[in-house]
């Protein structure tokens, strides 16, 4: 982002990770002056203006994180809208059309005391292909007076016009309630309300000990046989308590009964796995910490991460490991382990109990990864600074950048980057790496896409 631009402080009550449902957002445009970042301080309550007033100096789009009546949302302001712009101006409309495409509810502006001009009618070309739900807003409306000139804007055609004055604040209050209502209704968060057992895949090849250490937690903690009242167990699956909670581990019926053992060859093994993870949130894949990690092992946690569920990696048997050697173990293991360096290690051994506790925990801490939500203007504000600082190689003649970025869901969680030009793989995996430096995501698998602007 060039420009005159001065970032905002991140609000300092973000707990962005807590809030499960995707936030909205509301894109403001229109053209340079009328008002459109003087609207969006209002909009985030702050005085200050967040944009610098650099007469000339246009701005990309920046998104900033906004809360009205508890509910919260992300407004991005964008530079000023020009139809027939050239160069840098043409770029910055492009963005504008790109805001209103990634947006759910646009704002869009115009200064009362101009009326419409032959530019806002493009404008309004523009936000009807879209499809998006429009608010007009007639800034600068700071009497009486203009804002009975407001209902001159009811010809551009996108309704009644908003009387506002984003400088002196009058109007803003009703402005808020009607982007709210306009905001796409989410699901209630439910707090405190239980919901099912977290639904859990112990897969891992022949041999790693799945069986025994299904029976070692049936032992120890307590196996809940019998269905929890208001939920619905597959008579597949098994229930198990551990550490003060439920967990429904899928699929696992053939590893009690200890049917077809011998006849289970590696095909079937593989779709068994795949069935299992399929219906599970979060897989406990089992190696043997006796062997080196075969391309079986590999395939088994490949099925993890391509059906995107998290990952916990049980090195069991840890009994048989000879003390002296545990700290080259280690080592060797995180060489094998390195394209999932993300997942989360226990070594355990069914046999003795040892760290078998440490499962739950890392169960709860990879699914919290995996519904973790990152809010759009903390994402804007660090890849912003992180490709200004490590830009992406130049590919014919020019450095491709991110536009804008946006977390489009949880469970795993993904996320879309708008540049100007496509990505190499390399400059991706270190966008991932250093995304997870930065917000964790320990235990999941990140998607991450780029969609070049046209
Ligand atoms: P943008 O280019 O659309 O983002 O416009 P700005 O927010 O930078 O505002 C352009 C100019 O209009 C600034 O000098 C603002 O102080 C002024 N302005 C913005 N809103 C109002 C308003 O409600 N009333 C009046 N009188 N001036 C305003
Ligand atoms: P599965 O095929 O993955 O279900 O593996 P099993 O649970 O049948 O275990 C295979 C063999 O490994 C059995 O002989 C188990 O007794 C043994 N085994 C399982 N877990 C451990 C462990 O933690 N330590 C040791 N020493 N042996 C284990």
């Amino acid at each position: 982002f060039e420009g005159g631009l001065v970032f905002s402080d991140t609000d300092g009550s973000d707990d962005s990770s807590e809030f499960s449902g995707p936030v909205p957002v509301v894109a403001v445009v229109g053209r340079p002056n009328v008002g459109k970042s003087t609207l969006v301080n209002r909009i985030i309550g702050r005085r200050q203006a967040v944009v610098e007033d650099v007469a000339g100096v246009t701005r990309d789009r920046v998104p900033y994180d906004a809360q009205w009546n508890g509910r919260r949302f992300t407004v991005v302001d964008t530079g000023g809208w020009e139809p027939d712009a050239r160069d840098r101006a043409a770029a910055i409309a492009n963005q504008a059309e790109i805001a209103v495409q990634t947006a759910d509810v646009v704002i869009f502006v115009v200064d009362v005391t101009v009326g419409a001009t032959d530019v806002d009618e493009a404008a309004v070309k523009m936000l009807r292909r879209s499809h998006k739900p429009v608010i007009l807003v007639a800034n600068k409306a700071d009497n009486q007076n203009l804002e009975l000139e407001a209902v001159s804007l009811w010809q551009l055609g996108l309704g009644e016009p908003f009387p506002i004055s984003a400088l002196h604040g009058r109007g803003s209050g009703d402005l808020l309630d009607s982007i709210l209502a306009a905001l796409p209704p989410t699901p209630p968060v439910i707090e405190g309300t239980p919901r099912g057992p977290r639904r859990v895949a112990l897969v891992g090849r022949p041999n790693v000990g799945k069986s025994s250490l299904l029976n070692r937690l049936a032992k120890e903690e307590r196996a809940v046989v019998d269905s929890v009242a208001g939920t619905t167990v597959d008579p597949v699956d098994s229930l198990v308590e551990m550490d003060g909670d439920i967990w429904q581990f899928v699929d696992t019926a053939g590893l009690r009964k200890r049917v077809n053992q011998a006849s289970g060859t590696e095909y079937y093994a593989s779709l068994r796995t795949a069935g299992a993870v399929e219906a599970a949130e979060v897989a406990v894949v089992l190696l043997d910490s006796g062997d080196v990690i075969s391309e079986q092992d590999q395939r088994v946690i490949s099925q993890v991460v391509e059906a995107g569920r998290a990952l916990v990696v049980a090195y069991n048997k840890w009994d048989l490991v000879d003390p002296d050697r545990r700290i080259f173990l280690d080592k060797e293991i995180d060489r094998d382990m390195k394209r999932v360096a993300w997942s989360i290690r226990v070594n355990i051994s069914a046999k003795t109990g040892r760290a078998v506790d440490k499962l739950a925990p890392a169960l709860r801490k990879a699914l919290a990864s995996w519904e973790q939500r990152v809010a759009t203007g903390a994402l804007n504000q660090w890849i912003t600074a992180l490709t200004q600082g490590t830009p992406h190689p130049v590919r014919g003649g020019r450095a491709p950048r991110v536009l804008f970025a946006t977390q489009a869901g949880v469970a795993p969680p993904r996320f879309v980057l708008f540049t100007t030009g496509p990505f190499d793989a390399g400059y991706i995996r270190f966008i991932e790496r250093k995304l997870r430096e930065e917000f964790g995501f320990e235990g999941s698998p990140i998607e991450i896409s780029v969609k070049p602007r046209k």
